[in-house]
Order: C-alpha cells, then sequence, then structure tokens
C-alpha cells in the first residue's frame, strides 16, 4: 500500500495493478471517504450498522451492531460515475472482477475534533 498527501487529499492505492479476483477485505474508516475505481470492473459491496438496543447481536458480553446490506454495485473502473462515496462506519469491500484493476481511497484532512482541514495536520486518525 501507498499513501501519500495530495493537496487537499490523503491518499491510499496499491503499489501496483491488481489481477482478477483480487478482494479489498470488508473493512470500515472512522470519517467518510471517496474511493475512486481507476481501472478494471469492480462490486462494490457496502453494509451499514444497525444501531439501539434492538439491533445489537448480543454474544456473552459482547455486543455488536448488526449490519444491512446495501444494494451490490458494479462499476467500470476509469469510467463514469466511478467514484464511490463511502460514509464513515460504513463496512466496504471491493472485488474486482475483471483485472488489471487499480483503485485508490481519497480522505479529507483532519484536525483531532473531526472537522476537515484543507491542509495536512498530521492527525492520522483522519485516515482510519
Ligand atoms: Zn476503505
Amino acid at each position: 500500500m501507498a499513501e501519500y498527501v495530495a493537496g487537499h487529499e490523503y491518499v491510499r492505492e496499491p503499489n501496483g495493478l491488481l489481477e482478477t479476483g483480487a478482494v479489498v477485505e470488508t473493512h470500515r474508516h472512522n470519517f467518510f471517504h471517496n474511493t475512486h475505481l481507476k481501472k478494471g470492473y469492480w462490486e462494490v459491496h457496502r453494509f451499514e450498522p444497525l444501531l439501539g438496543t434492538d439491533l445489537v447481536q448480543v454474544t456473552g458480553n459482547d455486543q455488536k451492531p448488526l449490519w444491512r446490506p446495501l444494494p451490490l454495485l458494479r462499476v467500470h473502473g476509469g469510467g463514469p460515475r466511478s467514484i464511490v462515496p463511502i460514509p464513515g462506519n460504513m463496512q466496504h469491500k471491493f472485488v474486482l472482477l475483471d483485472g488489471p484493476g487499480f483503485y485508490s481511497c481519497n480522505f479529507c484532512h483532519r484536525h483531532p475534533d473531526g472537522t476537515i482541514s484543507e491542509t495536512f495536520t498530521g492527525w492520522l486518525d483522519a485516515y482510519r
């Protein structure tokens, strides 16, 4: 993975082209970001948390939110509408159906209170 500051954005992307079948496993971030699907044909899985006492799975002493899948997206990288907005705390997963493929995740810079900054502040939780 490569990570770098590009002006008003922080970018995370693979080190090279990905092959058919590559999977970016399910994960989530603290804040909103845009995923730019730049090359390849992708399937995008998104799950939003269901919050509230009735919507929490309890296993022993652990409580976990349940997740509701959103409609599956299929996106041609580099084509129209190939930028996928991912809200903060939304689980997401990308599957490359037809490679080679490439993508980047572009985050806003933020201050430690979560507000957006036009410039890099050094607060790396903004990108996790
Ligand atoms: Zn992500």
